[in-house]
């Protein structure tokens, strides 16, 4: 059966400030006091699963069993449809390690020379663990296209990049409360919260 969350404090298992501050957004309306598993100073597990949610399961248990409270985690990516779904769970790593997306942006650019499908989905695992080992994982997307070049300054990652369908701003150029209304992110949100929060 789906566990409701009772608590009131929950540990966001993210380094990824820009994930941390859309995670505090989505959950602003539900009064919990939120700390981030870097302000705790927690390790970044090994992220060695081959899909978004075994991912987001590892960073959940994860950091669930280190500080001894339930733990929300998000593993998510773009998957490029002419690349096969790449980067996919590969979408922080194709930054490199200083994390650069300007970089990681004009690769994907460069890897579609030639091709004419610019579709692309963004996808949102979430898992929801508890240190005695419970977990909920859900999963959201969010269908567009890629334009080039970049447009906006706005949200993190590949944003700029990604043109909503339907909608003729990126998410680079979306202002914050719109992306969370239609974003990956808040589709796998809406599920989270209707099984989970619906009875708080
Ligand atoms: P993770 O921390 O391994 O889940 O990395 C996910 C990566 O996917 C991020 O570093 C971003 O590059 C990309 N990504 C995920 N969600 C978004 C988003 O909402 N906008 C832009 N890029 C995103």
């Amino acid at each position: 059966m789906t566990r409701q969350f009772k608590e009131d404090r929950l540990v966001v298992a993210s380094h990824n400030p820009g994930k941390v501050r859309e995670i505090a957004d989505l959950l602003s309306p539900f009064g919990i006091a939120l700390v981030s598993a870097a302000e705790l100073g927690l390790p970044e597990p090994i992220e060695d699963g081959l899909t978004f949610q075994a991912n987001a399961i590892i960073k959940a248990k994860a950091a669930a069993e280190q500080a001894n409270l339930p733990a929300l985690s998000d593993d998510s990516g773009l998957a490029v449809t002419a690349l096969n779904g790449e980067p996919g769970i590969y979408s922080a790593r194709w930054a490199g390690p200083e994390k650069d997306f300007q970089h990681a942006m004009q690769r994907i650019e460069n890897e579609l020379t030639g091709k004419s499908d610019r579709n692309a989905t963004f996808v949102c695992a979430l898992a929801l663990a508890w240190p005695d080992d419970h977990i909920e994982v859900f999963e959201g997307t969010v269908a567009g296209a890629l334009v080039w070049p970049p447009r906006g300054g706005r949200g993190f990652g590949y944003d700029p990049m990604f043109l909503p369908t339907g909608y003729d701003e990126t998410f680079g150029e979306m202002a914050p409360d719109h992306k969370h209304k239609i974003s990956h992110r808040a589709d796998a949100f809406r599920q989270l919260v209707a099984s989970c929060f619906s009875k708080t």
